[in-house]
């Protein structure tokens, strides 16, 4: 019997007219990577958005988070429950060192402060394996990928059961592709359930134990990944945009 960690019933967001996210509903299994996809415009983010809060929650539908309730609350307590995220747009404070923007997330989401903080920023930069002589940089002057894995460590600091990614992938290299994706199957490891938006589909399949495809802001399919993306609607509201 699977145990979710996080449902989604009926879930709809609409702005004015747009009815952006579509009476959306599905479970990610506690343990999990669980990837959604879908084409450009077809409600990925604004779900993201609808489940964390950030900037409001769902206009209909209910969530629930490891046996609460979350829609309605506000994004910090959501924060606080234990998820966490990235966003499509990396939020940038470059005059931070490093190791303050790693703890960000642990002093907002996780609630820590002192050493309990310093520890938990280290913690989650040696998880995501960011170099130790760096972390004294100034986050304007760490690469593009070294930024993506401060984000992550950023989110991981706040210790959350789930992690969620949108578009983490978008900037990199096929390498730097390649170590993000041994990253998110080393941090999964460690207990972490990661919900994955993601345009790169060869990471999106590889990490992605399950797969929902949006479209227009519904459900188009759920499941299995390679079967998913051979589902003839799925190819069809790819290339028919
Ligand atoms: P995706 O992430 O799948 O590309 P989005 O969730 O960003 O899609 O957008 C889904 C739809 O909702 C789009 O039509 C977009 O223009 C619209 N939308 C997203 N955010 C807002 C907003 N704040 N106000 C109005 N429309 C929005
Ligand atoms: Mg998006």
């Amino acid at each position: 019997m699977p145990d979710p960690i996080l449902e989604l019933r009926g879930v709809t967001k609409t702005f004015g007219g747009l009815t952006a996210v579509d009476d959306v509903s599905f479970a990610v299994t506690r343990g999990e990577v669980f990837g959604v996809a879908g084409p450009n415009g077809s409600g990925k983010s604004t779900l993201f958005n609808c489940i964390t809060g950030i900037p409001f929650g769902p206009t209909g539908g209910e969530i629930h988070f490891d046996g609460t309730r979350i829609d309605g609350r506000r994004p910090h307590a959501i924060f606080r429950a234990g998820l966490s995220r990235t966003f499509q747009k990396d939020a940038e404070f470059p005059d931070l060192t490093a190791r303050e923007t790693a703890a960000l997330g642990g002093h907002y989401g996780g609630g820590l402060r002192g050493a309990e903080l310093r520890d938990a920023a280290e913690e989650a930069l040696d998880l995501v394996e960011f170099d130790v002589v760096r972390r004294d940089m100034r986050t304007a002057d760490v690469s593009v990928y070294g930024k993506k894995q401060l984000m992550i460590a950023s989110a991981l600091a706040s210790k959350p059961s789930v992690l969620m990614l949108d578009e983490p992938a978008s900037g990199l290299t096929r390498p730097e592709i390649a170590a993000l994706d041994r990253l998110l199957l080393q941090v999964n490891r460690t207990g972490v359930t990661i919900l994955i938006i993601e345009h790169v589909l060869g990471l999106l399949l590889s990490v992605s134990q399950r797969l929902l495809v949006l479209n227009q802001g519904s459900v188009l399919t759920e499941g299995d990944p390679q079967e998913v993306i051979r589902d003839p609607r799925v190819v069809e509201a790819y290339l028919g945009g």
